[in-house]
């Protein structure tokens, strides 16, 4: 098969970040052809041509100063010109700017081309919110996986370690862009539930603006390690969360679970549930803390746990 060509649609911060693995990659993978075409919105940057800048010295000066590019990454103010031998779409720009970037691409691209997208955002019309994947898929007709992880562009290209996660219905294609991006410090996993890796991406952009806030007017609490650190580290390694694991997974009760498990250790959680369900009760409340009830009655109540989801999908805000 002849080696896929790939471009880079979008040179801000993580764009030029994607664009240097990329680069890097394909070029000791014979899947890839050896040159990646980076869009890039052009501008003047101390009186020059950013993609003239790029092409002479290697650098997005402007958006990822500090980190070079490889010679293969070759930048392209036409946007028509940059996509038009691409097998493979790779869309790094702002969310704001999906709708002029693909009506421009529209008829431009190779109909067996495929997408993914890195972009945190999503679409809102008259019609509800929709996916950015989806504004592609619709506008392009081609397929769109989606990558989104804890990553930060800058510590990206400075080869500091993180992981990423890869949202691909098609199991040949999630591969193949598994190897299109991993390096020995930017770990891929690959997943099917596309949407649900979109989603993530998208809102927890609304929660750093309210960390933000709360950093800026000094109501800092929340991001001390009592707040948001400890809430991440229980969910993952905590014994409240592994004897509730068990639970589910068993079905044993957690009173036999606790004992086995823990050797005279006790859990906090189901008990604070408990406390916590007499004063939303006493204050008429219950329905507005679904997750907390839903917790109470599965320990307490004989709640199946398999209810779980469905007991939080029945928030009154989402009726
Ligand atoms: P950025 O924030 O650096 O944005 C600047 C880019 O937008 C530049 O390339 C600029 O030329 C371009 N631009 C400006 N006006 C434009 C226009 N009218 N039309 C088209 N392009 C225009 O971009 P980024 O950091 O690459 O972010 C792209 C996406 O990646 C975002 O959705 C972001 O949430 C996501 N993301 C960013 C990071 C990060 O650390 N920067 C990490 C993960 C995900
Ligand atoms: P910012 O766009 O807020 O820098 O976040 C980058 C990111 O998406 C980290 O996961
Ligand atoms: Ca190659």
């Amino acid at each position: 098969t002849t080696p896929k060509k790939v471009c880079v649609v979008g040179s801000g911060n993580w764009g030029s970040a994607i664009a240097r693995i990329v680069g890097l990659n394909v070029e000791r993978n014979s899947k890839f052809h050896p040159t990646v075409a980076m869009w890039v919105f052009e501008e003047l940057v101390n009186g020059r041509k950013l993609t003239e800048i790029i092409n002479a010295e290697h650098e997005n000066i402007k958006y990822l100063p500090g980190h070079k590019l490889p010679d293969n990454v070759v930048a392209v103010a036409d946007l028509s010109e940059a996509v038009s031998h691409a097998d493979v779409l790779l869309f790094v720009i702002p969310h704001q700017f999906i709708h002029k970037v693909c009506d421009t691409m529209q008829g431009k691209i190779k109909p067996d081309a495929f997408g993914m997208s890195f972009i945190k955002g999503v679409d809102e019309s008259p019609s509800g919110l929709k996916l950015i994947s989806a504004v592609i898929r619709d506008k392009l007709g081609i397929s769109v996986s989606v990558l989104m992880g804890a990553n930060i562009a800058n510590e990206v290209a400075e080869g500091k370690f993180c992981e990423t996660t890869i949202g691909c219905k098609d199991k040949d294609q999630g591969t193949l862009l598994k190897e299109l991006m991993q390096t020995d410090h930017f770990r891929v996993t690959v997943v099917e539930e596309a949407e649900v890796v979109e989603i993530c991406g998208a809102l927890k952009n609304i929660v750093a603006v309210g960390a933000g806030f709360c950093d800026g007017l000094g109501f800092a609490t929340f991001l001390e390690s009592c707040g948001i650190a400890d809430l991440i580290t229980t969910c993952y390694g905590g014994r409240n969360r592994r004897v509730a694991d068990a639970f589910a997974r068993t079905g044993r009760s957690l009173e036999e679970l606790e004992k086995e498990m823990m050797n005279g250790q006790k859990l906090q959680g189901p008990a604070t549930a408990a406390e916590v369900h007499v004063l939303l009760e006493q204050k008429a409340l219950l329905d507005q803390f679904p997750l907390f009830n839903a917790v109470y009655e599965i320990c307490f109540e004989g709640r199946p746990v398999t209810d779980f989801i469905s007991c939080v999908q029945n928030h009154p805000a989402h009726l």
